[in-house]
This record gives structure tokens, C-alpha cells and sequence, in this order.
């Protein structure tokens, strides 16, 4: 059955209209569901008795369920377990600015990058619509405080699972859903080009991150399979094709790791590839896994690295490390559960 916390208005308008009744119902129900989160159907007193019926004969309202938390300071990461008894992760960083929810996209992942945990474990399947949507609300509940921003960087490559994602910005992003304002929602990808020039052309101002790791083809193929499929220089035309489309700035994310991308060769080389873009280089200090033998650089060198992008006129800036003790590496948690 489907669930209903993976329809997005315009499907619920839809659903109505083909059952003879007015599209403003579905408005009714967003209300109930994102803002009164009122779990008990029968208590919908604005709906007719009828409508309510109908809706538990067509739609399934169950949610998944936390099963796990971590917690330090400044991070929870939660672990839940789906219906059909697989895990996922999400994990929630308290900034001075406001809560964030890092959220899973796909069961493991099919990129296969060598120094991340979720693609050591293969995919398994994509996420449904409602399984991204229940990672923010059953949390919600949990810290008994809203969600400012979302970033769409956990576990799965998003672009990977296009439609469903895409459902899923909708329903956050809506007036009457989770109501998180569109710069607020960040989707970070490793590449996939026809995939990106698919959302320029959809033009919603989501932020999005690219995973380049690497300023070109010969480092790139050694950490990210899909470069063999889509290189640096056709990744970076349709990032330029991007900006000027959208006219937003992109992130460029570049996780540092020891002795492989953090040379000041590679800087340089990364300020030539990136030279007149409008982007923003995100350096992020690689968390450590017990499984794969990539090391993090030093702080030291991370900083001579920003340092030297600076110089050259580039926008960065180093990603505050959070949850390191709570393995918070992309799909630690998950991979931990799934071997036990
Ligand atoms: N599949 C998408 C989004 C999920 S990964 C992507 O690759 O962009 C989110 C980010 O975390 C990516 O930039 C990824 O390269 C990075 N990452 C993966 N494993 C990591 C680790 N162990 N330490 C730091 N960053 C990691
Ligand atoms: Fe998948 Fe992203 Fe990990 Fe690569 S870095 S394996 S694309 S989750």
C-alpha cells in the first residue's frame, strides 16, 4: 500500500479530484499530517467520515522506527529500522544558527567511492519518498524542536534516486508540508551529469553540493568509480552549465585525505580547474573508518591546502568536524548494525 507521508500535495489533489471530491481536501490533510501531526485519522474532524474511510483503505500511515541513537554534544545520530527490517541512518547537528538533519537517500550505495562506508556495503534498494520524509518527522518528535535545514548527504547517492528525491524536496519544501524554506535543502551528488542537468532544468533553488575529491581525471578514478563514466571536464561543463541556468552558486565538496588529494600541487591544480566559477569549496576533514586504510590529513596541511585556494581567489572553507566519536562517517552506524 502506498504510504501516505510519500504523496506530495499535487498527487493528494489528484487522488481527490479522481474520487469526485474538491483538490482543497489534500490541503486539509497536509494540515493534519505536517502541522497538527496528528497521527489518529478518526480525530480529522474537518474531513467527512466517508473520506477518512477511504483514506485507511488507500493509504498505509505507518512510519518506520527509531531503533538506535547516538548521542555527544553537538550530534544525535539516529538509526531506523524499515518495514522490511533494513537500516538507515540520519544524523542531526545542533549549529548556533539552527538544527540540521543529514538524511539517507538509498539502502548502501552502487558507487562504490574507495573511502566511503556506505558504498562498501552495495545498495540494496532506493529509499521510498515516505522513508526520507519519516527520517525528519520522527525526529522532530524525538528532539521536540523543528528542523531549520536539510541536507540530503547521508547514506545513497540522491541523484541515483531521482524521483523519489525529488518528491521528497517537494513535500519538505511545501507551504503545508514540513515548510523548510528551498535554500534550505541541500543535495550533495558524486557526478551524475545527466542526472544534474535534469535538475537545472527543473530550476528550483535547492543548493547543490558536488563530491569532486580530487582536481583531476587520474586521482578522481582511483577514489570515485563514476568518473570513469562521467570525467572531471565533462563534470565541470555542466556544473558551469548549472550556475548559469540557475544562477546559484554550487558547493564544491573535497574531502581531504592523507597523501592521495591534499598535496599543494593538487591545490593549485584545483584552483586552475575551478578558476572564474561561481563556487564555494568546501574542504572536509575525512572521518577515519575501521574498514578502509584512507587517513585523514592533518589539520596542519588542511590549512596550508585552504590557504593556498585562498590566495588564488577561491571561496572556502573547512567543514567543522561534528560527531567524529559517534562514528558519524557517512554509514558508520548502519554498517556496524548490519555486520552484528
Ligand atoms: N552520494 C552523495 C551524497 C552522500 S555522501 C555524494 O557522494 O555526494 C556525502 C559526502 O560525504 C560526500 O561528499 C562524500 O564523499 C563524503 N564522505 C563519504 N565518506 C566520508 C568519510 N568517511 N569522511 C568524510 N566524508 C565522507
Ligand atoms: Fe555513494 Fe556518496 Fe559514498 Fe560515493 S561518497 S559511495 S556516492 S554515498
Amino acid at each position: 500500500m502506498i504510504n501516505i507521508y510519500g504523496i506530495t500535495r499535487k498527487k493528494l489533489e489528484n487522488y481527490f479530484l479522481e474520487n469526485g471530491e474538491k483538490t482543497f481536501k489534500a490541503l486539509q490533510v497536509f494540515e493534519w499530517l505536517y502541522q497538527k501531526r496528528e497521527k489518529n485519522v478518526d480525530d480529522w474532524s474537518n474531513l467527512k467520515k466517508e473520506i477518512r474511510a477511504r483514506l485507511l483503505e488507500d493509504y498505509s500511515f505507518e512510519m518506520p522506527r527509531i531503533v538506535k541513537k547516538e548521542c555527544d554534544e553537538l550530534t544525535h545520530k539516529y538509526l531506523f529500522e524499515l518495514f522490511d527490517h533494513n537500516f538507515i541512518e540520519a544524523v542531526v547537528m545542533f549549529h548556533d544558527y539552527g538544527i540540521s538533519v543529514c538524511v539517507s537517500s538509498q539502502i548502501g550505495c552502487n558507487m562504490g567511492c574507495a573511502f566511503c562506508e556506505s558504498g562498501r556495503l552495495k545498495k540494496v534498494r532506493n529509499l521510498e519518498t515516505f522513508e526520507m520524509v519519516a527520517q525528519i518527522i520522527l525526529i522532530e518528535e524525538e528532539i521536540k524542536k523543528r528542523v531549520s535545514s536539510v541536507v540530503i548527504m547521508g547514506i545513497g547517492e540522491p541523484l541515483d534516486n531521482y524521483d523519489h528525491v525529488m518528491d521528497f524536496i517537494d513535500i519538505i519544501n511545501d507551504s503545508k508540508g514540513l515548510q523548510l524554506g528551498i535554500r534550505h535543502i541541500t543535495l550533495s551528488t558524486s557526478g551524475l551529469v545527466p542526472k544534474i542537468q535534469d535538475l537545472m532544468k527543473r530550476d528550483i533553488q535547492i543548493n547543490l553540493a558536488i563530491s569532486l575529491h580530487a582536481p583531476n581525471d587520474e586521482i578522481r578514478n582511483k577514489l570515485m568509480k563514476v568518473n570513469k563514466v562521467y570525467s572531471i571536464s565533462q563534470l565541470i561543463c555542466s556544473i558551469k552549465e548549472y550556475i548559469e541556468y540557475t544562477n546559484r552558486r554550487v558547493t564544491i565538496e573535497y574531502v581531504m585525505l592523507k597523501g592521495i588529494n591534499d598535496s599543494d600541487d593538487c591545490a593549485k591544480e584545483l584552483a586552475i580547474l575551478l578558476k572564474g566559477m561561481n563556487v564555494y569549496v568546501n574542504l572536509i576533514p575525512y572521518n577515519e573508518t575501521n574498514h578502509l586504510e584512507f587517513k585523514k590529513s592533518t589539520p596542519k596541511r588542511i590549512a596550508k591546502f585552504c590557504q593556498i585556494l585562498k590566495e588564488k581567489g577561491l571561496n572556502v572553507t573547512i567543514r567543522k568536524e561534528f560527531g567524529s566519536k559517534i562514528s558519524a562517517a557517512c554509514g558508520q552506524l548502519r554498517s556496524k548494525e548490519v555486520e552484528r
